[in-house]
């Protein structure tokens, strides 16, 4: 399987690179970058800190877009709309791990999924999305009397907040009480905030170092809490769950497909 990468000189870009090269049946097909990266023009292995694979890194997408089997993105919300509506033409498996789109951005996503198969994650590992499944399922039968918080810490580089993850982690908390969560989330707090407001879902953000992820969910009743955490000790978590992803899409029809579909968690 023929796999491409855009935004290859990111952190997630150079690990996707070493995965694909590293994952038996799939080579590396080509990669992109920004207009006036550095890595444009260099070899891609080379990039990621490979031997030279004799691939140019380039910045066109359409020319990636209509030679591969399937493109994996982790770049930015702007350049994964447009690599979107690139993947729907050229109906090639889009496999998206950019985080902090706009519901607009989604929207976008939406109507490509209907041309081709589009795998859309906040976070790409098994682990944190089985916790999504369990956060469901002790939403559910805890009921409103425990107070949900989510705390996320990641690296000083992060640009969005709060993370993808957190959020999901927050939809997947909603969706077990039965709620939207736009009508109870609780994102800022500073200053003279009142009591906490009943049935809301909290959010709290730290930022340090070079911290690749951590979330826990915190369900606080009176006299006991639960809680329920993950560390992402290396990226190539996500990197492996987007290889799995690639492969995993490329035999599907046209969709919107979470991880959850992929790793079938239900
Ligand atoms: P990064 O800044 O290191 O890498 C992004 C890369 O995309 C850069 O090389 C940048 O030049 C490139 N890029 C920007 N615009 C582009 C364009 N128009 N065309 C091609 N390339 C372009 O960031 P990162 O740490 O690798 O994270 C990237 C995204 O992935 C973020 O949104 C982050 O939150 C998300 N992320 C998701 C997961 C997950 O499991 N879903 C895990 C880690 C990071």
């Amino acid at each position: 399987m023929r796999i491409g990468v855009v935004g290859c000189a990111g952190r997630m870009g150079q690990m996707l690179i070493r995965q694909i090269a590293a994952t038996e049946g799939c080579t590396v097909a080509g990669g992109t970058d920004r207009p006036g990266a550095p890595a444009v023009g260099r070899d891609i292995g080379a990039v990621a800190g490979l031997d030279p694979i004799g691939i140019t890194v380039i910045d066109d997408p359409v020319a990636l877009f209509v030679d591969v089997d399937a493109v994996i993105d982790f770049t930015t919300p702007e350049a994964t709309e447009r690599h979107a509506a690139l993947a729907a033409q050229a109906r090639v498996a889009h496999i998206i791990g950019t985080t902090g789109l706009s519901p607009a951005q989604i929207d976008g996503l939406k109507r490509a999924a209907q041309h081709t198969a589009i795998v859309f994650a906040p976070n790409m590992s098994l682990g944190v999305n089985l916790l999504m499944v369990l956060v469901e399922q002790v939403a559910k039968s805890l009921g409103p009397d425990f107070d949900i918080e989510i705390l996320e810490m990641h690296h000083r580089h992060k640009v969005d907040a709060p993370s993808g993850t957190a959020l999901g982690l927050g939809k997947a908390a909603a969706a077990g009480r039965g709620v939207d969560l736009d009508a109870v989330s609780d994102r800022v707090r500073d200053g003279h905030t009142g009591a906490r407001k009943p049935g809301d879902i909290g959010f709290a953000v730290l930022r340090g170092g070079d911290v690749v992820g951590d979330h826990m969910v915190v369900f606080a009743g009176e006299g006991e809490r639960i809680e329920l955490s993950h560390r992402a000790g290396s990226r190539q978590i996500f990197a492996k769950g987007a290889v799995r992803a690639a492969q995993w899409a490329h035999t599907q029809p046209p969709g919107l497909y979470s991880m959850r579909d992929v790793l079938g968690l239900g």
